[in-house]
């Protein structure tokens, strides 16, 4: 084992020992001198050992190389000279010596793969032993090499594993060469996209493209594979029957050990599925299911986006409210709702431009955002006006709803960016305020925001704000209007009006708060209220003064329509006071008697049935149709002012009067004049044969002690002013 560093001299060539190996040369080639083999053994990448065969299934170690020592950590010493047994692990022994026997008995070589423990890792060695027969036949030496294969072992399971992986994934594989086209494909591939792999070999991935993407989506693709080594996102690609596929794509280059590309691999995930399922949930959280169109949600984003990209001219909004929807809504049922929803929103498209955004906020609102510029269809010159006018004519067009012909209108409220609001709230809401001026117009018209509207809706709220803290605190006050007898100037009567003392503003007619307080139900509250006062002073007068004077309490239609319990409230503070009857009588108007709601009969019977009288209020300013009161018993009917003010002799004002009053006899009803100012209009009432007056000539509406001094015995004022015409 001498020289193990360097070459052998190259004299060495008559060396006996090299005869041996002439056999492998050409019949003309010098001998091979012996140290060359020496000089092999030591430098061999394979493990050599030779084993010496002793008796009885042993052997020794005659000579190992050097490799045989770095694999196994030993050094030459420590092996040469030894058995098997004290140097090969006892768990391989067995093996070992079957393998060393095999090739003794056959004269063989006998060839395995053996895989080893060695302190430099577990090895895969692929050994052979050859057995060296002696001039006498006999086997007494066994020549070993142990070639390492462990890294081969390894890349072919690597590859097995990798076909593996490759013929079982789920995700689309196809492997390109450095030129990105294709040069095999998985099962997966083909299941996913329908193309065999003879189909496509050789052809770059375009094939399966959808053309969807940005047209120079591929190009940027390939520059950052080609710079990056990797690309991933989303795509769309088109299966080979056409359908298109939402894919998630990542093609990564595998390089070799140059670093050069060898393949680009690319691996297609079909999320069309997930994409769909997004879609839908998009769709959902952006759309209106009834009609398809863009929901609250998506029209704000919409504004947000218009803000941002205003020009010059800005942009338009318009909110629109379908007038009486509710009603149509709770009558015929939420399916034949639903039409006319799906309906009007037709109308809206069809009334807009392609690019307005026409939306659904919510109910039977809709929104339509207007952006200057292009003409309308036909040519004729982007306008506003023009937009809203056809929205109210189309919406005014009738709805068929199954059998039904239905007839809405609408009412659209108009603002303008930048110049009513900076910001999409205040936008929206100014809108918003304008289409709620429209309804107030009357409905079936169109209403541009401005800031005198702002200002009136400020005021508004602060109105309703006060108005409650007042109700909690009870700070209405019930004056009386008296009314007298035309035939004595007797007083015969009082009319309850409320008054509501503000706290900045002084008095406040009822004329201002009454609707507001019935828009907001607070009417309900403020209605028991009075009648509380009305009963208590009525109750009170008859008491002390053992008059027989009516009090007139007027009652709104929504008290009488939405509160059951709040009528039932009012009766038993009418039995508590244990009034007689006719001591009150309940004012009511004409519009609560028209659509013969058989709650409103009943209630109407339930006063009656109190001992209350009634009376039809401000008659003559609705429908005055005399053949509905006898269907109710109303004691006394009220011409309304408008009637008396411009009362003069010959005109048909007097006529009607006239008649109405006859009429009104003939059903047995007595008849109050309202507003009489004057002595000539108290003179023709008197001579139209009208029971009862009122108006500023006898007296406005005073507070209770007033009343209650005159029914003391004080001097009533309208006696000395107009008593020529009052006996
Ligand atoms: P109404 O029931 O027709 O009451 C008569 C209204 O005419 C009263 O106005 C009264 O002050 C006014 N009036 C009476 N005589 C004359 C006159 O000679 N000339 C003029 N120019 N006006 C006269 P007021 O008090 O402002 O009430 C307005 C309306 O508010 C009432 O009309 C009634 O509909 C409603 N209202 C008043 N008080 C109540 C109430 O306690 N409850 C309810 N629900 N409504 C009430
Ligand atoms: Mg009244
Ligand atoms: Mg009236």
């Amino acid at each position: 084992m001498a020289n193990r560093t360097g070459v052998p001299p190259a004299a060495a060539h008559d060396d006996p020992a090299s005869s041996q190996v002439a056999r492998y040369l050409a019949a003309d080639a010098p001998p091979v001198p012996l140290h060359y083999l020496t000089y092999l053994f030591e430098h061999v990448a394979d493990v050599i050992f030779f084993l010496e065969v002793l008796d009885g299934d042993r052997y020794r170690f005659s000579a190992v190389n050097e490799r045989f020592t770095q694999a196994t950590g030993l050094p030459v010493a420590a092996v040469v000279g030894k058995e098997v047994d004290q140097i090969i692990p006892p768990d391989s022994l067995a093996l070992v010596k079957s393998k060393y026997r095999e090739a003794i008995a056959t004269r063989q070589v006998v060839r395995w793969q053996e895989v080893s423990d060695y302190p430099t890792g577990t090895r895969t060695g692929d050994v052979t032993v050859s057995p060296v027969i002696g001039e006498d036949g006999a086997c007494r030496l066994l020549m070993g090499v142990v070639h390492d294969i462990t890294e081969h072992v390894r890349i072919r399971q690597q590859l097995e594993l990798g076909a593996l992986v490759f013929e079982n994934s789920h995700e689309a594989i196809a492997v390109l060469d450095p030129g990105g086209r294709i040069e095999t494909v998985n099962p997966a591939f083909t299941a996913m996209r329908g193309f065999s792999l003879d189909e496509v070999a050789g052809k770059a991935p375009r094939v399966y493209d959808a053309g969807l993407d940005e047209p120079d989506f591929n190009d940027a693709m390939w520059t950052r594979l080609r710079t990056t080594g990797q690309w991933q996102g989303e795509l769309w690609s088109r299966h080979k029957d056409g359908h298109v596929i939402a894919e998630y794509r990542s093609i990564t280059a595998a390089r070799g050990a140059d670093g050069q590309v060898r393949n680009y691999i690319e691996i297609g995930t079909d999320i069309s599925d997930s994409k769909r399922a997004e879609e839908l949930a998009w769709r959902q959280g952006n759309y209106d299911t009834l009609t398809g169109l863009p929901n609250r949600q998506m029209f704000l984003e919409r504004v947000t986006q218009a803000i941002e990209g205003a020009g010059h001219a800005g942009f338009t909004l318009l909110v629109i409210d379908l007038d009486r929807f509710k009603d149509v809504n709770e009558t015929l049922g939420h399916s034949s709702g639903d039409e006319i929803l799906k309906e009007a929103a037709q109308r809206l498209l069809d009334c807009t431009r392609d690019g307005d955004v026409v939306a659904r906020l919510g109910g039977d609102e809709f929104t339509v955002l207007l952006q200057p510029g292009r003409a309308h269809a036909g040519g004729e010159p982007f306008s506003v006006d023009r937009t809203a006018q056809d929205i109210i004519h189309a919406m005014a067009l009738p709805f068929a709803v199954g059998d039904e012909t239905l007839h809405l209108s609408a009412s659209i409220g108009i603002t303008h960016y930048p110049k009513d609001a900076a910001d999409m709230e205040s936008l929206v809401k100014h809108a918003d305020q304008a289409m709620y001026m429209a309804k107030q117009q009357g409905r079936n018209r169109y209403a541009y925001f401005s800031h005198v509207m702002q200002d009136r809706a400020q005021a508004r709220r602060q109105l309703i704000k006060d108005l409650r803290t007042s109700i909690n605190e009870r700070r209405f006050e019930v004056h009386y209007q008296p009314i007298v007898d035309l035939a004595t100037g007797a007083l015969k009567k009082a009319e309850a009006l409320v008054r509501w003392p503000h706290p900045q503003r002084g008095m406040i007619g009822p004329a201002e708060f009454i609707p507001l307080c019935e828009e907001t139900g607070m009417i309900v509250e403020l209605g028991e209220q009075i009648f509380e006062t009305a009963v208590r002073d009525v109750a009170a007068w008859r008491r002390d003064h053992g008059a027989c004077l009516q009090v007139g309490i007027n009652v709104s239609p929504v008290q009488l329509l939405s509160d059951r319990d709040s009528c039932e409230r009012c009766f038993q503070m009418a039995r508590k006071a244990a009034l007689p009857e006719h001591a009150l009588a309940i004012e009511v108007t004409e519009s609560m008697l028209l659509d013969n709601n058989p709650f409103v009969i009943q209630q109407l019977r339930q006063i009656a049935e109190h001992g209350m009288d009634l009376s039809l209020d401000d008659f003559g300013t609705g429908y005055s149709s005399l053949s509905y009161l006898k269907k109710f018993s109303f004691q006394f009917l009220k011409i309304d002012r408008s009637f008396v003010t411009h009362l003069e002799p010959g005109t048909t004002d007097y006529a009607l009067c006239e008649t109405i009053v006859t009429m009104a006899h003939k059903l047995g009803m007595r008849v109050i004049a309202e507003g009489i100012e004057t002595p000539e209009q108290l003179e023709l009432l008197q001579q139209a044969g009208c029971d009862y007056g009122q108006g500023y000539l006898f007296s406005k509406a005073v507070p209770a002690e007033t009343i209650d001094r005159w029914l003391a015995g004080q001097a009533m004022p309208w006696m000395n002013r107009a008593p020529q015409k009052l006996t």
